[in-house]
């Protein structure tokens, strides 16, 4: 019996990705993005898979820690936390490295007489405006954390926020503020995130932070022309567990807010908004059964979805698994029915679906 829902991750393609990211940075060390328990595919699967990954980024000490107890001995980068005095002496003692990314922090670890030192990434706002160093600190952070004895190694870091846009306007001035505001700075250095390692190679410096690419998603559809060489890693998939034909005029699910125009067969599918399929997809939003489209129809719930299979060609069957997105079911056109973006999609599928890992 299949399971009513599950995602199956092809670790291959992970792996094929992540050389696509080395062919594309070849001079660039690789700190591959694993936060929100690797965008959804399991953490520590992932982080064995990608055993030739320089390092692994996180965004929550937990994970970091999780990884480290797995036996994990990669650099590990804990980045957007603020951190104190206890988190420094844990991280030292992981051997996890973190950004520091405001004058508070580095003030903090200039207060700490770590007795173990740490590597930390010093994080420049180049114009988001959410976690980083204004200008003005850069200078005064860097004194702070050179004379820390916290402190083992210093790299640098920035973040772009346009870099998934086909313009690159914003980007190239993201960049020269980068390059200015660092160029005396004798320390390795990291911008570019999966957007940029494809479009930008001016962006790639010391280490590239893919993220979204490795998973074989385009990072937007503005630029999905450019990752044609991506390998889809995930399917999700669930199984039809009932059948049922319905008369003109017949509604379907909550409220009724879908009527059939026509006499229709439905078929309701084991996933809901409690598995993580978006609550706000559209009626319409395709599902893939016997490699046909069919559409979502009525609203989501917690465990099941319906859907209209009536053009179906050939038998539709019990217990048949349909594929909710992944391979011939681009994630980025799911996302787009729901009005949200892969990231979201990957990150929000529930614990109670189970990855099933496929090399
Ligand atoms: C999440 C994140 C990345 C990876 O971004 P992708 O778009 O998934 O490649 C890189 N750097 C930072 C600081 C991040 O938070």
């Amino acid at each position: 019996m299949p399971h009513p829902c599950s995602a199956t991750v092809d670790l291959s393609a992970l792996k094929h990705n992540f050389a696509v990211v080395k062919s594309l940075a070849p001079n660039s060390k690789i700190m591959a993005v694993l936060k929100a328990n690797a965008y959804g595919h399991g953490l520590i699967s992932v982080a064995h898979a990608l055993e030739e990954a320089d390092g692994l980024a996180l965004a929550r000490l937990h994970e970091a820690i999780t990884l480290r107890e797995a036996g994990i001995t990669q650099r590990l980068l804990l980045m957007g936390n603020y951190l104190n005095a206890q988190h420094f002496d844990i991280c030292a003692k992981h051997n996890i490295d973190i950004a520091v990314h405001s004058l508070a922090m580095a003030e903090q670890l200039s207060e700490t007489q770590g007795k173990q030192q740490l590597n930390i990434w010093l994080k420049i706002d180049i114009g988001m405006h959410r976690l980083g160093l204004q200008s003005h600190e850069i200078a005064k952070a860097l004194e702070l954390v050179k004379n820390s004895t916290a402190v083992k190694n210093i790299f640098i870091m920035g973040h772009l926020s346009n870099a998934d846009s086909l313009n690159p306007d914003t980007t190239k001035q993201q960049l020269t503020l980068f390059n200015n505001s660092t160029k005396d700075l004798a320390y390795p250095k990291s911008l570019a995130n999966s957007a940029a390692t494809i479009q930008f190679s001016e962006c790639h410096f010391d280490w590239v932070r893919p993220g979204i690419m490795l998973y074989g998603c385009a990072p937007s559809n503005e630029i999905s022309e450019q990752c044609q060489q991506l390998k889809n890693v995930m399917t999700l998939k669930a199984t039809i567990i009932a059948l049922r034909d319905i008369s003109i005029g017949e509604g379907v699910g909550y409220n009724l807010s879908w009527q059939a125009t026509r006499p229709s067969k439905i078929a309701t599918l084991a996933i809901g908004y409690g598995d993580g399929y978006p609550r706000h997809a559209k009626p319409g939003t395709p599902v893939l059964i016997n490699g046909q489209r069919a559409p979502l129809v009525g609203r989501v719930s917690m465990d099941l979805i319906n859907v209209d299979v009536t053009d179906i060609q050939g038998d539709t069957e019990l217990d048949t698994e349909a594929v909710v997105w992944g391979e011939d079911l681009p994630i980025n056109e799911i996302a787009e029915w729901a009005d949200t973006i892969s990231y979201d999609l990957l990150t929000g599928i529930a614990a109670r679906v189970p990855r099933l890992y496929v090399d």
